[in-house]
Protein backbone atom coordinates (compact mmCIF):
# COMPACT_ATOMS: atom_id res chain seq x y z
CA UNK A 1 0.00 0.00 0.00
CA UNK A 2 1.36 3.92 -1.00
CA UNK A 3 0.41 7.36 1.22
CA UNK A 4 1.35 10.22 -0.40
CA UNK A 5 0.89 13.00 2.06
CA UNK A 6 0.98 16.77 0.86
CA UNK A 7 1.88 18.91 3.94
CA UNK A 8 3.57 22.02 4.98
CA UNK A 9 6.09 20.26 7.36
CA UNK A 10 7.43 17.16 6.59
CA UNK A 11 9.49 17.50 9.25
CA UNK A 12 6.77 16.56 11.77
CA UNK A 13 6.75 12.80 10.23
CA UNK A 14 10.61 12.31 10.89
CA UNK A 15 9.73 10.36 14.36
CA UNK A 16 6.15 8.78 13.48
CA UNK A 17 7.99 7.03 10.30
CA UNK A 18 11.31 6.20 12.24
CA UNK A 19 9.98 4.61 14.84
CA UNK A 20 8.25 1.27 15.81
CA UNK A 21 5.67 -0.50 14.22
CA UNK A 22 5.37 2.05 11.15
CA UNK A 23 9.06 2.26 10.95
CA UNK A 24 8.64 -1.96 10.45
CA UNK A 25 6.10 -1.89 8.12
CA UNK A 26 8.00 0.59 5.81
CA UNK A 27 11.16 -2.14 5.94
CA UNK A 28 9.39 -4.63 5.56
CA UNK A 29 7.86 -3.25 2.26
CA UNK A 30 4.27 -3.45 3.63
CA UNK A 31 4.05 0.18 2.71
CA UNK A 32 5.36 2.88 1.23
CA UNK A 33 5.20 6.63 2.53
CA UNK A 34 6.07 10.02 0.00
CA UNK A 35 5.91 13.08 1.33
CA UNK A 36 5.27 16.10 -0.72
CA UNK A 37 6.38 19.61 0.07
CA UNK A 38 3.11 22.01 -1.31
CA UNK A 39 5.69 24.29 -1.17
CA UNK A 40 7.38 22.87 -4.23
CA UNK A 41 4.35 24.24 -5.97
CA UNK A 42 4.15 27.94 -4.85
CA UNK A 43 1.37 30.23 -6.40
CA UNK A 44 4.12 32.74 -6.86
CA UNK A 45 8.17 33.78 -7.33
CA UNK A 46 7.88 34.83 -3.90
CA UNK A 47 6.82 31.10 -2.87
CA UNK A 48 3.81 31.57 -1.47
CA UNK A 49 1.57 28.94 -0.71
CA UNK A 50 -1.72 31.00 1.27
CA UNK A 51 -3.18 34.21 1.73
CA UNK A 52 -5.58 36.01 3.22
CA UNK A 53 -9.30 35.07 2.92
CA UNK A 54 -11.78 36.69 0.38
CA UNK A 55 -14.27 39.16 2.70
CA UNK A 56 -11.76 39.56 5.45
CA UNK A 57 -11.71 37.41 8.68
CA UNK A 58 -8.38 36.00 10.37
CA UNK A 59 -5.46 33.88 9.40
CA UNK A 60 -3.48 33.38 6.10
CA UNK A 61 -5.99 30.50 3.88
CA UNK A 62 -4.05 28.15 2.24
CA UNK A 63 -4.95 28.32 -1.93
CA UNK A 64 -6.14 25.65 -3.59
CA UNK A 65 -3.75 26.25 -6.70
CA UNK A 66 -0.28 24.85 -4.69
CA UNK A 67 -2.65 21.76 -3.61
CA UNK A 68 -3.94 21.05 -7.22
CA UNK A 69 0.12 21.40 -8.51
CA UNK A 70 0.99 18.90 -6.26
CA UNK A 71 -1.70 16.18 -6.91
CA UNK A 72 -1.15 16.55 -10.83
CA UNK A 73 2.65 15.75 -10.22
CA UNK A 74 1.80 12.88 -8.07
CA UNK A 75 -1.40 11.50 -10.20
CA UNK A 76 -2.58 8.36 -10.19
CA UNK A 77 -5.59 7.48 -11.17
CA UNK A 78 -6.05 4.45 -8.59
CA UNK A 79 -5.76 7.07 -5.45
CA UNK A 80 -8.12 7.82 -3.16
CA UNK A 81 -8.18 11.29 -2.05
CA UNK A 82 -8.72 12.29 1.40
CA UNK A 83 -8.31 15.79 3.23
CA UNK A 84 -8.48 16.66 6.51
CA UNK A 85 -10.92 18.88 7.99
CA UNK A 86 -12.53 19.15 11.40
CA UNK A 87 -15.50 19.42 9.31
CA UNK A 88 -16.17 16.07 8.50
CA UNK A 89 -17.94 12.88 10.05
CA UNK A 90 -15.29 11.70 13.21
CA UNK A 91 -12.82 8.92 11.66
CA UNK A 92 -13.67 5.30 13.33
CA UNK A 93 -12.28 1.48 13.01
CA UNK A 94 -15.23 0.80 10.69
CA UNK A 95 -13.55 3.80 8.27
CA UNK A 96 -9.95 2.48 8.65
CA UNK A 97 -10.72 -1.04 7.69
CA UNK A 98 -12.23 0.09 4.54
CA UNK A 99 -9.65 2.37 3.57
CA UNK A 100 -6.86 -0.17 4.61
CA UNK A 101 -8.08 -1.88 1.24
CA UNK A 102 -6.94 1.02 -0.78
CA UNK A 103 -3.88 0.72 -3.35
CA UNK A 104 -2.94 4.24 -2.75
CA UNK A 105 -4.66 6.47 -0.57
CA UNK A 106 -3.20 10.89 -0.43
CA UNK A 107 -4.07 12.90 2.19
CA UNK A 108 -4.30 16.71 2.21
CA UNK A 109 -2.73 18.78 5.35
CA UNK A 110 -4.59 22.13 5.72
CA UNK A 111 -2.56 24.41 8.16
CA UNK A 112 -3.06 28.10 9.68
CA UNK A 113 -6.82 29.27 9.56
CA UNK A 114 -7.57 26.03 6.88
CA UNK A 115 -7.51 25.58 3.15
CA UNK A 116 -9.56 27.28 0.35
CA UNK A 117 -13.27 26.17 -0.14
CA UNK A 118 -12.34 24.57 -3.66
CA UNK A 119 -9.73 22.33 -2.58
CA UNK A 120 -12.78 19.98 -1.12
CA UNK A 121 -13.56 19.30 -5.08
CA UNK A 122 -9.76 17.64 -5.53
CA UNK A 123 -10.76 15.22 -2.76
CA UNK A 124 -12.81 12.13 -2.73
CA UNK A 125 -13.80 12.07 1.05
CA UNK A 126 -12.99 14.51 3.80
CA UNK A 127 -11.96 12.63 7.02
CA UNK A 128 -11.90 14.33 10.99
CA UNK A 129 -10.12 13.05 13.66
CA UNK A 130 -12.58 14.08 16.12
CA UNK A 131 -14.54 16.99 17.66
CA UNK A 132 -11.98 19.28 18.07
CA UNK A 133 -9.80 21.76 16.14
CA UNK A 134 -5.98 21.35 15.61
CA UNK A 135 -3.00 23.59 14.08
CA UNK A 136 -2.92 21.57 11.39
CA UNK A 137 -3.59 17.86 9.35
CA UNK A 138 -0.31 16.66 9.89
CA UNK A 139 -1.42 14.96 12.78
CA UNK A 140 -4.50 13.48 11.45
CA UNK A 141 -2.59 12.50 8.59
CA UNK A 142 -0.38 10.43 11.08
CA UNK A 143 -3.53 9.07 13.01
CA UNK A 144 -5.25 7.98 9.87
CA UNK A 145 -2.38 6.19 8.61
CA UNK A 146 -1.39 4.66 11.68
CA UNK A 147 -4.89 3.13 12.14
CA UNK A 148 -4.64 1.44 8.53
CA UNK A 149 -0.93 0.27 8.49
CA UNK A 150 -1.18 -1.55 11.51
CA UNK A 151 -4.25 -3.74 9.95
CA UNK A 152 -2.00 -4.35 7.16
CA UNK A 153 -0.97 -8.11 6.70
CA UNK A 154 2.10 -8.64 8.17
CA UNK A 155 2.46 -5.34 9.94
CA UNK A 156 1.22 -6.77 13.60
CA UNK A 157 0.20 -10.25 14.23
CA UNK A 158 -3.16 -11.14 13.42
CA UNK A 159 -4.17 -12.50 16.90
CA UNK A 160 -3.68 -8.97 18.17
CA UNK A 161 -6.47 -7.30 15.67
CA UNK A 162 -8.90 -10.00 17.16
CA UNK A 163 -10.40 -8.73 20.01
CA UNK A 164 -9.37 -5.33 19.94
CA UNK A 165 -11.69 -2.45 20.75
CA UNK A 166 -14.28 -1.99 18.15
CA UNK A 167 -13.36 -4.61 16.03
CA UNK A 168 -16.95 -6.30 16.94
CA UNK A 169 -18.52 -3.18 18.03
CA UNK A 170 -17.14 -2.99 21.67
CA UNK A 171 -14.51 -2.12 23.84
CA UNK A 172 -11.77 -4.52 24.90
CA UNK A 173 -11.85 -6.06 28.28
CA UNK A 174 -9.28 -4.88 30.61
CA UNK A 175 -5.77 -6.48 30.35
CA UNK A 176 -2.88 -7.42 32.91
CA UNK A 177 0.50 -8.41 32.81
CA UNK A 178 3.02 -9.11 35.70
CA UNK A 179 3.34 -8.00 38.50
CA UNK A 180 0.22 -10.21 40.24
CA UNK A 181 -0.24 -8.06 42.85
CA UNK A 182 0.28 -4.26 42.35
CA UNK A 183 -0.21 -2.37 46.11
CA UNK A 184 -2.80 -4.74 46.32
CA UNK A 185 -4.43 -4.59 43.54
CA UNK A 186 -4.51 -8.26 42.28
CA UNK A 187 -5.67 -9.71 39.01
CA UNK A 188 -8.95 -11.35 38.59
CA UNK A 189 -7.56 -15.65 39.49
CA UNK A 190 -10.09 -16.09 36.69
CA UNK A 191 -7.46 -15.06 34.19
CA UNK A 192 -4.78 -17.12 35.78
CA UNK A 193 -7.03 -20.62 36.10
CA UNK A 194 -5.86 -21.85 32.59
CA UNK A 195 -9.89 -22.46 31.76
CA UNK A 196 -10.03 -20.91 28.34
CA UNK A 197 -13.82 -20.79 28.01
CA UNK A 198 -14.40 -19.31 31.48
CA UNK A 199 -11.74 -16.64 30.48
CA UNK A 200 -13.59 -15.68 26.95
CA UNK A 201 -16.76 -15.64 28.76
CA UNK A 202 -15.72 -13.42 31.65
CA UNK A 203 -13.35 -11.25 28.68
CA UNK A 204 -16.78 -10.82 26.90
CA UNK A 205 -18.75 -9.99 29.72
CA UNK A 206 -15.66 -7.28 30.40
CA UNK A 207 -16.23 -5.75 27.30
CA UNK A 208 -20.20 -5.34 27.75
CA UNK A 209 -19.48 -3.69 31.25
CA UNK A 210 -16.63 -1.69 29.59
CA UNK A 211 -18.73 -0.67 26.37
CA UNK A 212 -22.04 -0.01 28.99
CA UNK A 213 -20.07 2.47 31.02
CA UNK A 214 -17.72 4.75 28.23
CA UNK A 215 -20.23 4.32 25.57
CA UNK A 216 -23.43 3.48 25.47
CA UNK A 217 -23.65 4.88 21.78
CA UNK A 218 -22.00 1.93 20.31
CA UNK A 219 -24.30 -0.78 22.05
CA UNK A 220 -27.68 1.70 20.53
CA UNK A 221 -28.13 -0.51 17.56
CA UNK A 222 -26.34 -3.76 18.75
CA UNK A 223 -27.85 -7.65 17.93
CA UNK A 224 -26.87 -8.79 20.86
CA UNK A 225 -26.04 -13.00 20.73
CA UNK A 226 -27.86 -15.25 23.50
CA UNK A 227 -24.91 -15.50 25.06
CA UNK A 228 -24.26 -12.11 25.51
CA UNK A 229 -28.15 -11.18 26.88
CA UNK A 230 -27.59 -14.04 29.08
CA UNK A 231 -24.66 -12.02 30.59
CA UNK A 232 -26.16 -8.99 30.72
CA UNK A 233 -28.61 -10.47 32.66
CA UNK A 234 -26.20 -11.92 34.92
CA UNK A 235 -25.02 -8.45 35.36
CA UNK A 236 -27.86 -7.08 36.31
CA UNK A 237 -28.63 -9.51 38.50
CA UNK A 238 -25.13 -9.23 40.39
CA UNK A 239 -25.71 -5.70 40.33
CA UNK A 240 -29.45 -5.99 42.29
CA UNK A 241 -27.64 -8.58 44.80
CA UNK A 242 -24.73 -5.74 45.71
N1 LIG B 1 -10.79 27.22 10.34
C1 LIG B 1 -11.05 25.81 10.36
C2 LIG B 1 -12.41 25.54 11.00
O1 LIG B 1 -12.80 26.30 11.87
O2 LIG B 1 -13.05 24.53 10.65
C3 LIG B 1 -9.97 25.08 11.13
C4 LIG B 1 -8.68 24.99 10.40
S1 LIG B 1 -7.46 24.13 11.28
C5 LIG B 1 -6.79 25.36 12.33
C6 LIG B 1 -6.20 23.86 10.10
C7 LIG B 1 -6.19 22.51 9.46
O3 LIG B 1 -5.96 21.52 10.44
C8 LIG B 1 -7.45 22.06 8.74
O4 LIG B 1 -7.53 22.60 7.45
C9 LIG B 1 -7.28 20.56 8.73
O5 LIG B 1 -6.43 20.16 7.69
C10 LIG B 1 -6.57 20.30 10.05
N2 LIG B 1 -7.45 19.88 11.15
C11 LIG B 1 -7.74 20.58 12.26
N3 LIG B 1 -8.53 19.90 13.08
C12 LIG B 1 -8.75 18.71 12.49
C13 LIG B 1 -9.50 17.55 12.84
N4 LIG B 1 -10.19 17.48 13.97
N5 LIG B 1 -9.48 16.50 12.00
C14 LIG B 1 -8.80 16.55 10.83
N6 LIG B 1 -8.09 17.63 10.44
C15 LIG B 1 -8.05 18.69 11.25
Amino acid sequence: MKFTILTLFKDMYDGFLNTSIIAKAIKKGIVEVKLVNIRDYPLDAYGHVDDTPYGGGAGMLMSVKPIYEALKANYDPNAHILLTSPKANPFTQEKAVELAKKEHIIIICGHYEGVDARVEMLADEKISIGDYVLTGGELPSMVVMDSIIRLLDNAISKDSLEDESYTDGLLEYPQYTRPYDFMSHKVPDILLSGHHEKIRRYRLKMSLLETFIYRKDLLKNRKFTKEEKAIIKEIVDEFERS
